[in-house]
């Protein structure tokens, strides 16, 4: 470096010196602008100033050294290259000065238009138009109210009032009827304006109003609308913006004249086509502002066919050379086009899926590049269920999609009422300004969830993401009045009672009930839509980079089920076994009272004969299970959860006892439940007497659920079937338990398969972090691990995740703690690390021990790519989550290096 220090540092690239891989310096804009310049299509020639300038100066305060030169240099080249100069009277260079971030970015400072502008070259503008004077007055008015709002914070609605009032007195209400003399007029008021709100006259100095402009784009960077979307959207914060100063072209010239947007395709769709608007006799910001009505952009070919067609012939090279749909922004200058904007366009998820296919037909990328241009995001939003919308429902206001799906219900205001409603079987939609912890039930208990307030990262969204409910946060068209139990919106009220319906995707709130229907590609999973015969761009799109997905990755696909509906589902779905079946769910029901029996057992032959009566229930819930899943592998958790879960809670047996001793009845047994629940009480459950610590401590229990496995598997296997059971124990710490258990596991098993030969595996959860700490010797006595992410992620950071998601997730969140809840999507560096550490010292032990993950994050995009890189033989997920499990998987394995999905 030291050598160097007399180098002085580029701060300023011409249009010729950058291309589009140069985003990080030159913004978004200023890399593509680059990058036409240099394929030879008309843009108008500039120069970009780089984020490393803006970086200085916000650390700074003012322009770093050299800064000020070297725009001088490219200035003075500018000039040289267009036989003017900026500002000169006679016949005056203008440039327009426009921001431009690496990613796109709402609430930065808009783009000034027309700078070079004042009272001497707006006339040497208007002889240069030959003589249009309204032209060079419109431009002029133009760069004082975009410069008066953007650079000098003058409200803008003064300058928009003082244009009412021309067009009133003209009796018009078209701006284009306003003849040069009325514009002449409205800079004078608008000088006026500017005057007033900043206390000095509009800069007359050509290159004072360049320096302030491009100022001002630099501090825009840190506007406060612009901080919140950064923070919003994980924009770092230390980026800078670029600045980009362009030579002016002008299509306010006339009617031959005219600016316009284009998409290379339909961004909503992906159909091919032409996309796009054109407004004649305009400047680029009319579009936009929607001043006048555009028309569709085919119509340009009656009015300029020249250009139309060589537009055309751009947005095919474009699309060529980025191979991507493009968006685009142009301006005809009299017959000419100028190209003055491109990237690579945003897109629906369904357009990203058929764009991709579309792509691969045409030759332009491979099926791994498609792979790698959709994600798993996009295909979960895509098998969300949709609403059915028609004309009928028009939207009544539009919040943030911060948890998607499309819910309907019944509006309540409080967490009370959405838990009363829920327990009536109503499906109800929770109203607040905004949640806090309280509400925690009644979102629980709500189909939706709606706010006025926050937004992605508020408490309520932070809260049913978490949860999978659908909410729309920040609707704030919305008023809501929680005492009068009301909310206003569009000139209506809305009750308590009445129904509401919300897309958590869109972030549209709907009045009435909005009918909701299966999405397409769910109905392609499911084998009710044959790819092959049905005239669907997105479900042939869909299936076929599936199969490509499925071709490519190495991680297996299973499921986490607990009946044989959701095995089948599942297995439609393409889980290829199952990672976790829990066995909780065959304790409830009916059953609780066999749970009850063997909870209160004094002897062992009263235990015994409550395990023996639960026995052939519980076989027959597996053989159901490997009979859906037959060839494949299930793995089966032994009881989890503590048992005094499956017991009543505590008040209601306090008042069960009660009532029935004021009736003089026999209360025995309830006196007994009332002591076992007092008695096996747990100040923290979650650390207490659950998982293997059970079946050490109640004699016989996870002997019956052994036998209940590998009795069903033979019975399976006595049909002709192929069943692959893999027994697995669930929070073990350290060797000696699993030794244990598996000693008596292995009596069992040889004893069952005397009659019919099955094997049966048998393996471990990685789950407690002493076990992850300590897998080379767990793996001695287990034969496949899997990772219980959930409770890896709840014992290695300390916090159960029934306590804390609500508490104080959202703090953590604004503060940065977290990027994304831990429980969303796996804690790489802390609980990934356990995964890695057990993953290294677990096959070190054992050569090819078989390791899966059942924690929720092996259906979570970023997660799944992680458990690749860390060489897992599956993931498990919910049977919803598995298409977007096989497509990540798929993608992991294609993405070689680069992991930049954004
Ligand atoms: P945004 O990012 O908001 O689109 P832009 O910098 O692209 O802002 O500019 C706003 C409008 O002004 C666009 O329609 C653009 O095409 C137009 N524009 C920008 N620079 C020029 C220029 N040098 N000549 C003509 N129109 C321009
Ligand atoms: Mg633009
Ligand atoms: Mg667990």
């Amino acid at each position: 470096m030291a050598a160097q220090e007399t180098d002085e540092h580029k701060y300023v690239y011409d249009f010729s010196e950058g291309n589009k891989d140069l985003k990080d310096l030159l913004g978004g804009k200023g890399a593509n602008l680059a990058e036409m310049t240099n394929l030879g299509l008309p843009v108008p020639p500039g120069f970009t100033i780089t984020t490393e300038a803006c970086q200085a100066y916000l650390a700074t305060g003012r322009e770093p050294d050299g800064l000020a030169g070297q725009i001088e240099a490219h200035l003075e080249a500018l000039e040289r290259a267009m036989g003017k100069h900026l500002g000169d009277p006679r016949d005056p260079l203008l440039v327009s000065v426009r921001s431009g971030a690496k990613f796109s970015m709402p609430g930065m400072m808009e783009t000034v238009l027309n700078v070079g502008l004042n009272d001497q070259s707006v006339v040497g503008l208007s002889a240069q138009a030959g003589g249009n004077d309204r032209f060079a007055w419109d431009s002029y008015r133009r760069l004082i109210q975009m410069f008066g709002k953007t650079v000098c914070e003058v409200p803008g609605e003064e300058f928009e009032h003082a244009l009412d009032e021309a067009k009133a007195a003209k009796g018009t209400s078209n701006d284009l009827d306003l003849d040069a003399d009325d514009l002449r007029g409205l800079v004078d008021a608008y000088k006026k304006i500017f005057a007033k709100h900043t206390g000095r006259e509009f800069p007359q100095q050509p290159r004072e109003q360049l320096d302030l402009a491009i100022r001002a784009v630099f501090e825009s960077w840190n506007a406060e609308r612009a901080v919140l979307y950064r923070r919003q959207e994980r924009i770092p914060a230390d980026l800078g913006t670029a600045v980009n100063v362009v030579t002016m072209v002008f299509g306010n010239l006339g009617p031959d004249s005219g600016t316009g947007v284009a998409f290379t395709r339909d961004p909503g769709s992906g159909a091919q086509g032409i996309y796009g608007d054109y407004l004649a006799n305009a400047q680029g910001e009319d579009v936009v502002a929607g001043i006048r009505n555009t028309v569709p952009l085919q119509e340009l070919e009656q009015l300029d066919k020249s250009s139309y067609d060589e537009l055309l012939g751009i947005m095919a090279r474009l699309e060529e050379h980025y191979r991507d749909l493009c968006d685009i922004e142009f301006t005809i200058e009299r017959g000419k086009l100028w190209m003055l904007q491109t990237r690579v366009g945003k897109r629906t998820a369904a357009a990203a899926f058929v764009i991709a296919g579309q792509l691969v037909d045409e030759g332009l990328i491979d099926l791994d590049e498609a792979l790698h241009r959709v994600n798993g995001a996009q295909l979960a939003q895509l098998m969300f269920p949709r609403f059915q919308l028609d004309h009928e429902f028009e939207a009544v206001a539009t919040g943030i999609g911060a948890s998607p799906g499309a819910a309907s219900g019944t509006v309540v205001f409080t967490s009370a009422r959405a838990v009363e409603l829920a327990a009536e079987g109503k499906s109800v939609i929770l109203v607040r300004r905004e949640t806090n912890p309280d509400d925690l039930n009644g979102m629980i208990a709500a189909q939706g969830i709606l706010t006025s307030r926050g937004g992605k990262t508020s408490h309520a969204a932070v809260v049913a993401r978490g949860m999978g409910k659908t909410c729309v946060s920040g609707a704030d068209a919305i008023e809501v009045n929680v005492p009068a139990k009301r909310f206003t919106v569009a000139g209506q009220t809305v009750h308590e009672g009445d129904v509401v319906s919300i897309d958590g995707t869109t972030g549209k709130v709907y009045l009435g009930e909005v009918p909701v229907m299966p999405s397409e590609v769910v109905q392609y999973f499911e084998g009710s839509l044959d790819p092959e015969h049905i005239d669907n761009a997105l479900v042939r799109a869909v299936h076929r980079i599936m199969t490509h997905a499925d071709g490519k990755r190495r991680l297996a696909v299973r499921t986490n089920a607990d009946t044989g509906a959701d095995a089948a589902r599942a297995r439609r779905f393409g889980a290829e076994g199952i990672g976790l079946c829990r066995t909780e769910h065959m304790f409830l029901g009916d059953r609780r009272e066999l749970v009850e029996r063997l909870i209160l057992a004094r002897a062992a032959d009263e235990r015994e004969a409550a395990l023996e009566a639960l026995l052939p229930l519980q076989r027959d819930d597996f053989v159901e299970i490997f009979r859906e899943m037959d060839g494949l592998p299930v793995t089966v958790r032994l009881i989890d959860p503590p048992l005094h879960e499956f017991l009543p809670p505590l008040e209601q047996l306090a008042v069960n006892v009660a009532v029935a001793q004021e009736r003089g009845e026999d209360v025995a047994k309830e006196e007994a439940l009332l002591a076992a629940v007092r008695r096996m009480h747990e100040e923290n459950p979650m650390l207490g007497l659950r998982g293997v610590r059970l079946g050490l401590v109640i004699p016989g229990l996870f002997a019956m659920q052994v036998r209940a496995i590998v009795e069903a598997a033979v019975e399976c296997a006595k049909r002709g079937g192929d069943p692959k059971p893999e027994i697995m124990v669930p929070l073990v710490g350290a060797v000696q338990e699993l030794e244990t258990v598996r000693a008596e596991a292995e009596k069992i098993i040889e004893e069952v398969t005397r009659e019919k030969a099955v094997e049966v595996l048998i393996g471990t959860m990685i789950e407690v972090p002493r076990a992850a700490l300590t897998a080379g010797q767990i793996a001695e006595a287990a034969q496949f691990f899997s990772f219980g992410t959930n409770d890896l992620t709840q014992m290695g950071w300390g916090f159960s995740r029934d306590d804390v998601e609500g508490a104080f997730f959202w703090r953590y969140l604004e503060l940065g703690i977290f990027g994304i809840s831990p429980f969303e999507s796996i804690d790489r560096d802390g609980v990934g690390r356990l995964v890695r550490i057990a993953a290294e010292e677990g096959r070190a032990a054992r050569p090819g021990l078989k390791l899966g993950v059942c924690g929720e994050h092996g259906g979570d995009p970023d997660s799944v790519h992680f458990f690749h890189e860390v060489g897992l033989d599956y993931v498990s997920c919910s049977p919803f989550r598995v298409p977007v499990a096989r497509l990540e998987a798929g993608r992991a394995a294609v993405e070689t290096g680069g992991s930049d999905s954004r």
